[in-house]
This record gives structure tokens, C-alpha cells and sequence, in this order.
């Protein structure tokens, strides 16, 4: 019997989406095609039909990795001949290093964008995207706080050109509907508003981070999620891993993503340790491990439309979509509430 039996509408769109999604972004790096292959099959015959991608994955060091996830995908979607069962959703992030997108902005100019679908469209062997999101904002934002943006000037594609851009491609078909990424409660309205005023179709999600470490959606954008009907898809719900408790106390996993990439040290530091430390506790008593109650506490949420999942193995993928059955009673998200102390 399948695990993640029920959809979820995207925005007010006809799409229907699983509550788990797959994410892929160690595909290609941490994770084999054969492996990757693997996750899809598991993934699907446990009922999800929702998979993230993006062009520039896997998140390369110097960028001579990126696109292979798009690969592997495309390689799978054409062995497997199950394209309509799938909502695929895919990201342009524009030309150049992703640090520099990160602390300025991307340049997602029409040209850009149009470029990027053609790339992503030709590796996933596929004709459209169901979703395809602008993964940064083009503007220097401090979403992700400590990652010490510099707040730079410059020039900055304008928002109404890399909209027009996603218009067109609607219009041919290239891409069905589109989504935004790492924005801001700001930037999402004010592209509902440019959207409105032009006529133009709604974005149907924003796709931010969201855990038990940085539960930023409730500020802002579950109130534009619940208002607007924009959908909230939740990534990094293990906060890279570091909510299974398996860095605490300086170990260091053989293979494990911060291990190997000192970039994704967001959520290490004094502070992250003691409210990890706390959640392992309460896991425990609750008879859950970490990863179980971090990944139900996401997916319950009811601004959350999908719950973004990464695995690097089996046991991890099986152990994350088993957590769709959990509920965590109110009782218990108040003593979770009482950790975070917001
Ligand atoms: P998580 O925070 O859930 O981290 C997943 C990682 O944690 C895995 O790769 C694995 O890494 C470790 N892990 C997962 N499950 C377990 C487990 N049960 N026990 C122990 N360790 C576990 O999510 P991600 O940061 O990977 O994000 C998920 C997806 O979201 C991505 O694949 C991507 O599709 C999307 N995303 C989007 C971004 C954006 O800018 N829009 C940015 C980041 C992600 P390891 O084995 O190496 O420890």
C-alpha cells in the first residue's frame, strides 16, 4: 500500500501534487544515476508524483556537475514512459557562479530564461515543465541572514521582463504554470500584484526553506499562502541534515553533506546545537527518531502545500516518506513551540 496517498492542489491551479516531494539536489554528486533511478521508482510506487529539480544541480563546486540531475531524470522519464503521472517542477537560475546569485541576484533576463528552459527541457527528455520557479529573486535579498549578504548595487533585471519571459513560454507550452523561490513576503506580492495588473496568471508557490530552525514561512508568507492562495513548498526540512542530531557533539559522518561541504554550514553554531540537543530529547520521548519528528512537524503545517525531501540512501528515503502517516498531536507541538520560544 502506498504511504502518500492523498494530492494537494498547486495555487489555484488544476495541478495536483503529492504532500511529499522528492528533491534532488545530491543527484549527480552524492548520489549515482542508478541510485537516483532507484529513489524514483521507490518514490512513485509509494505514491508520490512530485519531484523538484533545477538547472544548476547538483550545486556544483566549480560548476562542472551542473545539469546532471536534470540527466538522470530525463534518463528515467524516458526508460519509465510515466511523464503525465508525474508533476515535474524545475528552476532557472541564469548564467554565472551560484555564490554570486545568492549575494546578488541573478540576471534572469527574457534571453536568460529562455535559454535555461531549452537546456533543462532537452536533459529531462521532456516537451514541458508543470512548474518551473525562478530559484532566486533577481535583486540582492538577505533571506538566508547569515549568510552575510552584501546588499550590492547594480543592475538588476527588472521584475516585469523575467515575468514576460515565463509568459511566453506558458504560451508556447514550454512550461505550464510558474513558481518563485527564496523570496521574500515582499517580493511574492509584488509580483502578484505586477501579475494582476497585467492580466497575467499567478505564480502558484513559493519555495523557501522551512524546519525547526528557521521557521521564517510564519512570518509573512503563511498569511500570503492562506490570503492569496499561493501554495508553500518547504525545502531543507532536516535543515541539511543537521535535525537528525547526527553532527552533534563535533561528530563528523563519513560521507554526510556538511562533512564534504563546508557551504552548507547554515545551521551549525552554538545556538542551532542547543535547540538540536532539545528536539533529539523530545524525539525520544515522543518514541520518534529526530528526522521523523523534524519532517512531520513540516509536512503538517497547514500553510505547507509540499514537504521537499532529500535522501542520499535508501534507508534515509524510506525512513523520510514513512513520516507522511505521522501526526504529531497538539500537545506535542507545543512542546516543540516551547523549544523554539518564538
Ligand atoms: P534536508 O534538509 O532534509 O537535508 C537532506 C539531507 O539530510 C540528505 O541529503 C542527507 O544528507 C540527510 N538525511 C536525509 N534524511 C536523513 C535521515 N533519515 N537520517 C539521516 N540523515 C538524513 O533537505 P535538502 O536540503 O536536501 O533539500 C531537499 C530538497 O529541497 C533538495 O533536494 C532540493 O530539491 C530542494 N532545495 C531547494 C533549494 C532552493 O534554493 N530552492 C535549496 C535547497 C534545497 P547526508 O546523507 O549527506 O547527511
Amino acid at each position: 500500500m502506498s504511504l502518500v496517498n492523498n494530492r494537494r492542489p498547486l495555487g489555484n491551479s488544476d495541478l495536483r501534487a503529492s504532500k511529499i516531494c522528492l528533491g534532488t539536489m545530491t543527484w549527480g554528486e552524492q548520489n549515482s544515476e542508478a541510485e537516483a533511478h532507484q529513489q524514483l521508482d521507490y518514490a512513485l510506487a509509494q505514491g508520490i508524483n512530485f519531484i523538484d529539480t533545477a538547472e544548476m544541480y547538483p550545486v556544483p563546486p566549480q560548476g562542472e556537475t551542473q545539469g546532471r540531475t536534470e540527466q538522470y531524470i530525463g534518463t528515467w522519464l524516458a526508460s519509465r514512459g510515466q511523464r503525465e503521472r508525474i508533476v515535474l517542477a524545475s528552476k532557472v537560475t541564469g548564467p554565472g557562479d551560484w555564490m554570486t546569485h545568492i549575494r546578488q541576484g541573478p540576471q534572469l533576463t527574457r534571453a536568460h530564461i529562455r535559454e535555461a528552459v531549452e537546456g533543462s527541457l532537452r536533459r529531462l527528455q521532456t516537451d514541458y515543465i508543470d512548474l518551473y520557479q525562478l530559484h532566486w529573486p533577481a535583486r540582492p535579498t538577505n533571506f538566508f541572514g547569515k549568510l552575510g549578504y552584501v546588499h550590492q548595487p547594480g543592475e538588476h533585471t527588472p521584475l516585469e521582463e523575467s515575468l514576460l519571459a515565463l509568459m511566453e513560454l506558458m504560451q508556447e507550452g514550454k512550461i505550464r504554470h510558474y513558481g518563485l523561490s527564496n523570496e521574500t513576503a515582499w517580493g511574492t506580492m509584488k509580483v502578484l500584484q505586477i501579475a494582476d495588473r497585467e492580466g497575467w496568471p499567478r505564480p502558484l508557490t513559493v519555495q523557501n526553506p522551512y524546519n525547526l530552525l528557521n521557521r521564517s514561512y510564519e512570518v509573512g508568507l503563511a498569511e500570503i499562502s492562506h490570503q492569496e492562495n499561493v501554495g508553500l513548498l518547504a525545502y531543507s526540512p532536516l535543515a541539511f541534515g543537521v535535525l537528525t542530531g547526527k553532527y552533534l557533539y563535533g561528530q563528523q559522518p563519513a560521507g554526510a553533506r556538511i562533512t564534504l561541504h563546508q557551504r552548507f554550514s547554515r545551521y551549525q553554531g552554538a545556538q542551532a546545537e542547543a535547540a538540536v540537543t532539545e528536539y533529539v530529547a523530545l524525539a525520544q520521548e515522543f518514541g520518534l527518531t529526530p528526522a521523523q519528528l523534524a519532517l512531520a512537524f513540516v509536512t503538517q503545517q497547514s500553510f505547507v502545500t509540499a514537504n521537499i525531501i532529500g535522501a542520499t540512501s535508501m534507508a534515509q528515503l524510506q525512513e523520510n516518506i514513512a513520516t507522511a502517516a505521522l501526526e504529531l498531536t497538539p500537545e506535542q507541538l507545543q512542546r516543540i513551540d516551547a523549544i523554539h520560544k518564538v
